[in-house]
């Protein structure tokens, strides 16, 4: 049956029945000669090459910005100083970065591209296109895909997809690390790069398939499903195949976005048990064709120094912590939907829009989620987490009637990459429990702005309810005694956005910020005459006033949803400004596509050199 579909070549030649024939050993040959196997193992290599060229880019850009923000060029005394070469060169250097954000900054609708799975921010966008189209070319653009006979060889496209696959899979497992060294090099944590974990996953499992095709597709050719049939009974390698295939598959299906909003803690723990499994029957299958498994020790090895580094410096194994040390968390309700973790003591450093992960010693142990950490005012030296209750944890959590909680806590990880202390402006924005990432910030370097570069911080919150101030009432009231000239004189600006106060939806009532301190005190009076606290006769407001009348007429208290586009214009832009934002997505697509549009600024005035933005996601 298998001989009677026998495919005959042009020559004549039998790609089953000649097999033991000479002219078959010699046609052989000469297909190695011309498409050697073993040279397909390059393809692996070029996958690598690329990945090492994108990363040593962010890493000269890292270390750019590292040396920019230690430099004094940007002091105000410096600025006019002659223009040396490297000032020019400097001037250059501002003018590229500010075109490279005018549209890596920008932001697809996120609805569609996050529900898809695809990267919403336009840089991010470009580069996995890049990487995806790089691979493509590499894989598709050399010929022949496919060897005259089986028996000739390997199909070249299987080999060098296969290969190219491999050399994924220890970026893939890389990447998937809470510390790892990728996310090092190149100055992003994990959360952030884990989008990129996410892209080489799907293309590893696109080039798996693009391997296994060929083979089934020539053996169906040559000889129909009977000669599909005895392959797969005698080789080992066809065997094999499958098992790896289908634990990637799996990992791909249960880590699609639908899962992983719905089913989180089954997704995270179903996907380490397919990853070793996955690793496991892929070495199986590739040892030790084309040295390939070579790959796959460099990701083990990668992996374990990422974990071991890990649980030692961050986690649970930290020295001078007893294994598994727990922690003791006052849980509070703060308001509807919104739970406080505060604990009380903790031997841990952690910079602003950094998070812990949280373990609680309770029938929920086996879940670990991650919350952002700020400093409690309550308790000096303690922190504080805001938790939003949504299906799961966070639910329970809320509803639990315990005031408090036994914890494990691993971190800190995250935060921001460039030092604030070197900008001039520092704008804040975030909604709802976005303030967690913000508000450290002005905590921290709000005591010390005259110690730093910095001019102005300005922090626009958007809550929903009134009710939701209350959050953060301690922390407000100690910055607002503490900073109080500050507050006054307009270098910390707080804004309040409450939605549901709003009468006509979508209304813009803003205060612009003035430069000098004189017209700073008017738009103050006029700010305290219109909405400050203790204004408005809504109770609740009323409240919040009476028990914190130190800090009356120096936070400002908006009753309408903003038009965060226009708070953004109409900022007074410094020389050097740093945006940072967390909350919702359409408050990330706002102001992501807001400070893009104001690279402008960096080409059209001299006196503003850079807009740097910072955003947070509660999610990845
Ligand atoms: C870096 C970071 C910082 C965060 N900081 C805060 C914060 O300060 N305050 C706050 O209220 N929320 C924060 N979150 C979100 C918070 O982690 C989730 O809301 C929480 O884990 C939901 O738990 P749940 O079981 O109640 O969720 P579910 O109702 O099961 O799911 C709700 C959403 O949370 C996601 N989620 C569930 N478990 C996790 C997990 N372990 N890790 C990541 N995402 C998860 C799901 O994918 C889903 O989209 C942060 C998230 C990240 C990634």
């Amino acid at each position: 049956m298998i001989e009677e579909r026998d495919l005959v070549l042009s020559n004549g030649i039998h790609c089953i029945a000649d097999i033991h024939s000479e002219l078959y050993a010699r046609l052989k040959k000469e297909s190695q000669a011309v498409t050697p196997w073993v040279y397909q193992k390059q393809y692996g290599k070029f996958v690598t090459y690329f990945v090492a060229v994108i990363i040593f880019l962010s890493l000269i850009k890292k270390l750019a910005f590292m040396y920019y923000d230690s430099s004094e060029e940007f002091l105000p005394e410096k600025k006019n100083s002659p223009t040396t070469p490297s000032v020019f060169l400097a001037r250059i250097m501002t003018k590229l970065v500010a075109f490279n954000r005018y549209i890596c900054y920008r932001k697809f609708p996120t609805l569609i591209f996050s529900y898809l799975g695809i990267p919403t921010s336009v840089g991010t966008f470009l580069v996995v296109m890049a990487t995806t189209l790089y691979t493509l070319l590499y894989c598709f653009v050399p010929h022949p895909f496919y060897r005259p006979c089986a028996g000739f060889g390997s199909p070249p496209l299987s080999v060098r997809a296969g290969i190219m696959a491999i050399s994924l899979v220890s970026f893939v497992f890389s990447l998937s690390g809470k510390i790892n060294v990728i996310g090092w090099l190149v100055g992003l944590s994990y959360e952030k790069i884990n989008i990129y974990h996410q892209w080489a996953s799907i293309l590893c499992l696109f080039f798996s398939w693009v391997h296994v095709i060929p083979f089934l597709r020539q053996a169906r050719h040559e000889g129909g499903y009977e000669r599909m049939h005895q392959r797969w009974k005698a080789s080992d390698m066809w065997r094999s195949g499958v098992p790896p295939i289908l634990f990637l598959n799996l990992l791909w299906l249960s880590s699609l976005p639908i899962a992983r909003r719905h089913f989180y803690e089954i997704f995270l723990q179903l996907h380490w048990i397919l990853a070793v499994g996955f690793y496991i029957s892929l070495f199986y299958h590739v040892y030790p064709e084309l040295n390939s498994h070579m790959y796959l020790v460099a990701t083990i090895v990668v992996w374990f120094a990422q974990l071991f580094y890990r649980l030692a410096v961050k986690g649970y194994l930290r020295p001078g912590r007893s294994f598994m040390a727990s922690t003791i968390a006052n849980v509070s309700i703060v308001g509807e939907g919104c739970v406080e973790l505060i604990v009380k003591d903790v031997d841990m450093a952690y910079s602003p829009g950094q998070h812990i992960f949280v373990r609680t010693i309770d029938k929920d142990i086996i879940s670990n989620h991650p919350f952002s950490i700020f400093p409690s005012a309550k308790y000096p030296g303690g922190i504080k987490m805001l938790i939003r209750a949504q299906k799961g944890f966070s639910k329970r959590l809320y509803e639990s009637n315990d005031d408090m909680k036994k914890i494990l806590i691993d971190g800190p990880y995250g935060g921001i990459e460039r030092d604030i202390r070197s900008f001039t402006n520092v704008y804040l924005i975030c909604s709802g429990s976005g303030i967690s990432t913000c508000l450290p910030f002005l905590q921290k370097y709000g005591p010390i702005l005259h110690k730093t570069n910095l001019e102005v911080i300005t922090l626009d919150w958007v809550v929903r309810h009134r009710e939701d101030i209350s959050w953060i009432r301690d922390e407000i009231c100690t910055l607002s005694n503490n900073l109080r000239q500050l507050f006054l004189d307009g270098t910390i600006v707080v804004r309040i956005y409450v939605c549901s106060d709003s009468t006509v939806p979508g209304i813009i009532k803003t205060f612009p910020q003035t430069a000098d301190t004189a017209s700073d005190q008017s738009d103050l009076a006029k700010r305290e005459k219109d909405t400050e606290f203790g204004q408005d006769d809504t109770e609740s407001n009323s409240t919040f006033d009476k028990s914190n009348n130190e800090y009356k007429g120096l936070i400002t208290i908006i009753p309408s949803k903003p038009d965060l586009n226009q708070v953004i214009n109409d900022y007074q832009i410094g020389f050097r400004n740093c945006f940072i934002c967390s909350g919702s997505d359409s408050l990330r697509y706002t102001v992501g596509n807001s400070v893009a549009g104001l690279q402008a600024k960096v080409f059209s005035n001299k006196n503003v050199e850079e807009c740097y933005l910072h955003s947070e996601s509660f999610g990845y």
